[in-house]
């Protein structure tokens, strides 16, 4: 366990109280803002002025930065340990922007094959046919597979902490020793485990979110963020070269704040969509079934997890269940949502409620039957985001009635 404190590094931040003393931030709800003076003007377009330069609150135009835009941005780099961060309208956007910041045309990605079905497929087809990016896709877990992978045009190497949907965890201090000593950037994805892991911390350069997921908590909001040193967000908003400020995936001031409001309460609810997803693994694991959650001993990376992680966030969320093929997969999730009310089939995580499905069929499709194999994302596997209505017994005797029902027990 490591000594960093998400929650207390978030309290220490100056509390942004709204226009009129309002405990809450004000929301800044234009698209443009003026200067006192003409000759202000071109100073924010060389870069001189800006939000923190030259005594700050300097604002140009809402696809540059926007105050309530740039308040969660901060509030994000502190739960994250990082020096700064900027959001995006989604966990793609923040991902294909950092993506095409670090790269330039026919440089080379390495990334884990082990991750979310939109990020490989931006990586696999879409980057490499517009752009000429080459991606070699290696078993993250091997060290010794990923350096093999650098070439003298590698600029990234690109993973998730915690893997989309296999639960395989990154051995981030490790990787960005590989990265560095190559001259490249360690790129994380940390969207299944805010709090519960800090990738800045542990070496990574950039840190990407898809604030969809459990930073926003409630399944009403598409949003992302990357986080990173200072010049690298900035290098995000240059007027020239950002990939922010010209591809434009930019957040509303409303969204920012609608998710500023619910990260107060991350903590307490990461602890407790741990807590209940740990008590559910280690009963089905009891029950002898197929269950992959690295809070159980003997997953593969639960010593991994349990040396990166940040005291008091448990191991995730996130718990699959291998029930063998996708139709014993798909008559488990419909019990478990029509009749017994366990929780919802539907792709994300994160929600409140739990959440069900498929991975092959759903988040991982992008991937080919071959690839599907190479991650080890069997047909029959059930990703399930455990949620925290109801209580944790009732959820639990829901759970165990329709795996009597069905005979998985
Ligand atoms: N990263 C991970 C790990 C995800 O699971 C997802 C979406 O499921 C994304 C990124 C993309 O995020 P968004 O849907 O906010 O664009």
């Amino acid at each position: 366990m490591r000594n960093f404190d998400p929650i207390e590094s978030f309290a220490n931040m100056r509390h942004e109280f709204g226009e009129h003393g309002g405990v809450n931030m004000s929301i800044e709800a234009s698209t443009t803002f003026t200067v006192m003076h003409a000759d202000e003007m071109p100073e924010i377009f060389q870069g001189r002025r800006g939000p923190e330069e030259a005594g700050g609150g300097c604002y140009l135009y809402g696809r540059h930065f926007n105050p309530t835009v740039y308040v969660l941005g901060k509030q994000i780099a502190a739960l994250e340990g990082a020096q700064a961060a900027y959001c995006t309208a989604s966990g793609m956007s923040a991902i294909s922007a950092t993506i095409m910041q670090i790269c330039e045309h026919e440089d080379h990605v390495v990334a884990s094959n082990t991750i979310y079905g939109g990020t490989f497929a931006l990586l696999k087809e879409f980057l490499p046919g517009k752009t000429g990016l080459q991606v070699s896709f290696v078993d993250a877990t091997r060290p010794e597979e990923v350096e093999a992978a650098f070439t003298s045009r590698t600029r990234l190497l690109y993973v998730e902490t915690v893997s989309n949907p296999t639960l395989r965890v990154a051995n981030i201090p490790r990787l960005a020793e590989i990265a560095h000593a190559h001259g490249a950037k360690l790129v994380v994805d940390n969207t299944f485990s805010p709090l519960i892991v800090s990738p800045v911390l542990l070496g990574a350069d950039v840190v990407v979110h898809s604030l969809t997921k459990f930073m926003n908590g409630s399944s009403d909001i598409i949003a992302g963020a990357i986080c990173g040193t200072t010049e690298f967000i900035m290098s995000l908003m240059d007027l020239h070269t950002g990939a922010l400020m010209l591809l434009g995936p930019t957040m509303d001031a409303k969204v920012a704040f609608s998710i500023s409001l619910r990260l107060p309460h991350l903590g307490l609810r990461m602890t407790e969509h741990s807590r209940r997803a740990m008590t559910f693994a280690t009963r089905l694991n009891e029950l002898g079934l197929c269950v992959i959650y690295p809070g159980l001993p003997d997953h593969p990376d639960h010593d991994l997890l349990a040396s990166l992680a940040n005291e008091a966030f448990g191991f995730g969320g996130i718990l699959c269940l291998d029930v063998g093929d996708v139709r014993r997969a798909n008559e488990l999730m419909d019990l478990l949502q029509n009749k017994d009310r366990f929780g919802f089939l539907a792709v994300s995580l994160g929600y409140f409620d739990t959440l069900m499905s498929c991975s092959a069929s759903s988040t991982s499709s992008e991937l080919s039957p071959e690839d599907l194999e190479r991650s080890g994302i069997r047909p029959g596997l059930v990703r399930l985001s455990i949620g925290y209505t109801g209580s944790l017994e009732q959820r639990w005797r829901q759970l165990e009635a329709a795996l009597v029902s069905l005979k998985f027990i």
